[in-house]
């Protein structure tokens, strides 16, 4: 039987609500199957999915030019989600937005998100007045079908202690509940299909527990088996399970709060970079990187130079650019940011949803940070994940050292290396203070490795095939996690000695069995405190560190093309910000010189600064808003610069000078 053609540019002409009665009408059950005609031609899908998707076509109903296809409407398989209908219209959105201004219109996305608001209001409306009757409830009896269904108790009844199998029983366990066949009428199932509710909330229901977590965010060493289902009945596992609870109410105070004074910091020393200029300033400085897949996803709607001259808007799926090194247009070369701000093209595409008349870098350092909020509030659902922080080493330390075999542990592994003739590891005296321990004490496990040993960097010296005597430093921390020797390295100390030279201690490597690891990195939860510190510490550059700690300050920073790059690589191992945002908290750490703070012409061209530094210099209304005010108040410095610029907050504190307005 051939399918009824329903035609989808007809179904603009008729309000949403009233669809489904039209299709009803021409004696159409509510699940049975249609072919929908869309511009890009036929589909097929379900009455059902169709009325769903007519709700998103709001933009199409008022801009006619808009192109109305397969991406706009939900088709089989897919399913009606807790957000298909903001996938849907957000292609709509854009494509309406795209289609107008390649036609030279540029229409007020203000008015397109009204329109978004009052769709998804509507869809919410007719679900209440018209599908009441499908109500579902969740209840016990659906937990133990799906903990009884066969693949799914097969899993439960294998899973052993140890950190990969309890990984492989959560992914089997989730991916059963998305894809399996005996489970498609599970009221639960339908649930996590539809994405009503949190698959990792599921799993610690269904599945074990997992391996809670201390308050230091270390792992406990034996996980729980048990699920909340089963319930968790040893005094182990309510014990264990209790300081994972102790962890997220410890978190909920004192860490969020820490979480959002640091937020609030970083918008007083951001908020004078005020307004996104429409246009483009002209800069012909570009920041230089080599696409890589990690890159593409924060680099998403920047603009790249192409080699016709023109500028082109890199996407998340550009991955034709993975490799290549390119030029992009960045707001740390805008010309414009001396007017505290910068050009839409130097800040890209994603300049389009900032809303007008907001502050951009109340923005920008908003969204740097208000993840990290959440996921700090969010703590416990996260807890039972047992992904220990990756190992994450830099380009040069991965031509040395490489992940361990063992999977239980983060231990790193010495590359053999036949060009490095004559091997001696050499590190700081200050990292290994108690070394002395391996040579008094008889079993060597019994000392904790931590407290033995904590190294931020080790040089490797050798002699290369010249006969020139080389030195290589590498970098052996993860953010504030140092790394340890692990206890095969410490007996080997233990038997080959070390020797010191000029504060360094040196152990010869010749006897080194290449096999074992070298060193242990903590295991620990990820922690989004150690990610706020690690930023903070290295966006404020409060004092310039010293020996290693002046890797992790912008201020150490050469250039401000390489300060970026490196805070992105922070950023982005536990986040996604786009890079556009963190060019512009970037930049409001520069100024034009030591002794002047206010905005050089590009921050490229300026000299980047202590925050604190800024914040007293720069405007007296951000200092005013900050801390330590007798500070401020005792200081000839704050009665003698003259050299201040605007801060949207000058108003509160004096009247404008004549002639200046509120930007
Ligand atoms: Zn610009």
């Amino acid at each position: 039987m051939s399918l009824i053609v329903i035609n989808g540019r007809e179904l603009l002409g008729m309000r949403p609500e009233r669809v489904n009665e039209w299709l009803m009408a021409k004696g159409l059950a509510e699940d049975a199957k249609v072919l929908l005609e869309l511009d890009d031609g036929q589909h097929e899908s379900s009455v059902q999915r169709v009325v769903y998707s007519t709700f998103c076509w709001n933009f199409q109903r008022i801009w006619k030019k808009t192109a109305l296809c397969a991406r706009h409407a939900l088709l089989p398989p897919a399913r009606i989600t807790s957000n298909s209908h903001l996938r849907l219209m957000e292609h709509s959105y854009w494509d309406t937005f795209d289609t107008y201004l390649e036609a030279g219109e540029e229409l007020d996305l203000e008015y397109l998100d009204l329109i978004g608001c009052k769709s998804a209001n509507a869809i919410y409306n007719y679900a209440v007045d018209e599908l009441q009757e499908w109500v579902e409830t969740l209840s016990l009896d659906d937990y133990s079908d799906v903990v009884e269904s066969p693949e799914i108790k097969h899993a439960l009844d294998t899973v052993e202690p140890n950190r990969r199998s309890v990984a492989e029983c959560h992914d089997n366990i989730g991916r059963l509940l998305m894809t399996s066949p005996d489970l498609e009428k599970n009221t639960l199932s339908e649930f996590c299909r539809s994405r009503f509710i949190m698959n990792g909330q599921v799993l610690q229901c269904i599945g074990p527990k997992g391996y809670p977590t201390e308050i230091s965010s270390g792992y406990f060493r034996h996980p729980i088996l048990n699920s909340f289902l089963t319930g968790l009945n040893t005094l182990y596992e309510s014990a264990a399970e209790s300081r994972s609870a102790t962890k997220a109410m410890y978190y909920s105070k004192d860490h969020v709060e820490k979480g959002e004074y640091f937020q609030r910091k970083m918008q007083l020393g951001a908020f004078p970079v005020a307004r996104l200029f429409k246009g483009d300033c002209g800069s012909t400085k570009y920041l230089q990187i080599t696409m890589s897949e990690e890159l593409l996803y924060a680099f998403a709607g920047k603009y790249r130079l192409t080699k016709e001259g023109k500028l082109k808007a890199i996407w998340k799926n550009s991955r034709e650019l993975i490799g290549e090194t390119i030029l992009l247009r960045s707001s740390i070369h805008c010309q414009r940011f001396h007017e505290h701000g910068v050009c839409q093209t130097c800040f890209g595409y994603l300049g389009h949803s900032i809303v007008r008349g907001s502050n951009l870098g109340h923005v920008s350092s908003s969204e740097l940070c208000k993840d990290a909020s959440q996921a700090l509030l969010a703590v416990k659902h996260s807890d039972a994940t047992v992904d220990i922080a990756d190992i994450a080493l830099g380009d040069l330390e991965q031509l040395y050292l490489t992940p361990s075999a063992d999977e239980e542990a983060a231990d790193l592994r010495l590359l053999y290396n036949s060009g490095l003739k004559d091997l001696r590891l050499a590190v700081d005296e200050r990292y290994v203070r108690n070394l002395h321990d391996v040579k008094v004490v008889d079993d060597l496990s019994k000392l904790t490795l931590s407290n033995t040993t904590s190294l931020y960097s080790l040089q490797l010296w050798y002699t290369d095939e010249d006969g020139f005597e080389q030195v290589q430093r590498l970098t052996v921390a993860n953010g504030s996690r140092q790394a340890s020797f692990t206890l095969p390295m410490l007996e080997y100390i233990r038997k080959a000695g070390w020797t010191i030279v000029e504060g360094m201690v040196v152990i010869d490597m010749k006897e080194w069995e290449y096999d074992d690891s070298l060193l242990s990195l903590p295991v620990q939860h990820a922690n989004m405190l150690e990610y706020i510190n690690d930023v903070e510490t290295f966006t404020r550059s409060s004092g310039k560190g010293s020996g290693d700690g002046a890797r992790d300050r912008l201020v150490n920073y050469e250039t401000l093309d390489e300060g970026l790059l490196m805070m992105n690589k922070m950023v982005s191992s536990k986040l996604n910000v786009n890079i556009a945002h963190q060019e512009i908290v970037i930049s409001c750490m520069t100024a034009i010189s030591e002794t002047d703070a206010r905005f050089p012409r590009m921050p490229s061209e300026g000299v980047i600064r202590p925050y604190e530094d800024l914040i007293r210099d720069r405007s007296l209304a951000g200092t005013l808003s900050y801390e330590h005010l007798e500070r401020i108040y005792g200081n000839p410095r704050t009665y003698l610069n003259m050299n201040r610029c605007y801060h949207p907050m000058d108003a509160l504190h004096a009247d404008l000078p004549e002639g200046v307005t509120v930007l």
